[in-house]
């Protein structure tokens, strides 16, 4: 007997009762995909875990410091390339030698109120239950970044020197206090690409503080091999959001000359460090690569492409996140600059913005549903299972 979903019932002798009873089979053609659905069971469920930066060595250590101090007098830690000394100058991310952050609190993800098209009724979202659990998860937002998205959704902290001046140790000093006080899951670094040496300082500051929780490393992919190389061994969680795949949307829109190369090689080199996403048995991640990817209007090609490159490249078991919540922001929707051309985006785009009576208005609406549903289709028909869906019951969405 069979059903049109592949499974089939079927009667066998039971060793223990000597009955005949019924067992689900799963017949030979049946997708992988199908068979799989178990995020909290082996081999994603972990009996216990250690955070990574409890293991290094005395030798790893002094390694790690001296290697951060080093890029710090010669920063090419990120695809930038400044080669600036950040103790006398800044590079393009405008940091120097100190961390400069915006927020340090428990976070218990993005609650979004979100308008469709026509639909002006709204929803709610909110990201990753398994990185923010009950307590949240201890949340540091840099201000500074390296890239320039045109939409940026944290504007006003990555594209402005906004917030207060820590140095490595007293940065390493916050995280004992959101685990102390605040609770907390684990350390999550926003935004961290631009202060990688600092990051690595007060990890380290803070493994001899007695920081116990993982920590998260929620970046845009535009890393370098030699940052994520000092990082490995102190990261636990890397959450890259997977933003564009084609040249000519990243020049346009993040005003990086081609941001997917360098994340591609990014997120291979994390998930070699770290694998696929794993729980304990709380329903909390504790290590692995989670995958963001932010859909957005009109860009479901860009988005197909990346989907497809994490199967095939990264793991067909690669949690992934696909965010719903874009909103125009940061230059989006701005007046025009009447500009015959700008530099940066060719004479093609720089006709788009003239057209238009607002600049990047491809992008200035909120996503459809059927947005995000075609690349949430796209995502699976590639053969990616596991993704961050809100709970269809009390626990996490895991
Ligand atoms: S981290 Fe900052 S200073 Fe270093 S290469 Fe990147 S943008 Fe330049």
């Amino acid at each position: 007997m069979s059903s049109s979903s592949g499974v089939r019932l079927l009667t066998v002798t039971t060793r223990v009762s000597g009955r005949r009873a019924p067992l689900l089979r799963v017949s030979p053609g049946v997708n992988l995909a199908q068979r799989r659905r178990l995020h909290l069971a082996p081999p994603f469920l972990l009996d216990d875990y250690t955070p990574r930066y409890q293991l290094l060595t005395e030798v790893d250590v002094a390694k790690k410091r001296s290697l951060a101090y080093a890029h710090l007098r010669n920063c090419n830690l990120c695809p930038r390339l400044c080669g600036v000394n950040r103790y006398e100058t800044t590079g393009m991310c405008l940091i120097g030698e100190n961390v400069k952050v915006n927020v340090i609190a428990p976070h218990f993800g993005e609650v979004v109120i979100q308008f469709h098209d026509s639909d002006t009724d709204g929803q709610v979202s909110a990201s990753e239950p398994c990185i923010q659990g009950h307590n949240g998860s201890g949340s540091v937002f840099f201000s500074g970044c390296n890239l320039r998205c045109t939409f940026c959704q944290n504007h006003d902290i990555a594209h402005q020197r906004n917030g207060f001046d820590l140095t490595p140790e007293e940065l390493g000093e916050w995280y004992l206090k959101l685990q102390h006080v605040g609770n907390v899951h684990n350390i999550n670094l926003v935004t961290p690409e631009h202060v990688v040496p600092q990051v690595v300082l007060s990890i380290l500051h803070a493994r001899t503080l007695g920081l116990e929780v993982p920590i998260v490393y929620n970046t845009s992919a535009f890393d370098s091999l030699a940052s994520l190389e000092l990082l490995d061994g102190l990261v636990d969680i890397y959450m890259p959001d997977f933003k564009v795949w084609t040249q000519k949307a990243s020049r346009r829109l993040l005003k990086a000359d081609d941001y997917a190369a360098a994340a591609r090689e990014s997120v291979r080199a994390m998930h070699a460090q770290v694998g696929d996403l794993c729980f304990t048995a709380d329903g909390i991640a504790k290590k692995g690569l989670l995958v963001r990817h932010l859909v957005m209007p009109g860009q479901e090609d860009e988005a197909r492409e990346i989907v497809r490159f994490i199967a095939e490249n990264v793991s067909r078991d690669t949690f992934v996140n696909v965010m719903e919540q874009y909103r125009p922001d940061a230059h989006v929707g701005k007046p025009t600059r009447r500009r015959a051309k700008r530099k940066d985006d060719g004479a093609e785009e720089a006709e788009k913005d003239a057209r238009g009576d607002v600049r990047y208005a491809e992008i200035n609406r909120a996503v459809t549903t059927d947005e995000v549903t075609a690349v949430r289709k796209a995502a699976e028909a590639v053969g990616l299972w596991r993704f961050c869906d809100p709970p269809g019951h009390d626990g996490f969405a895991i």
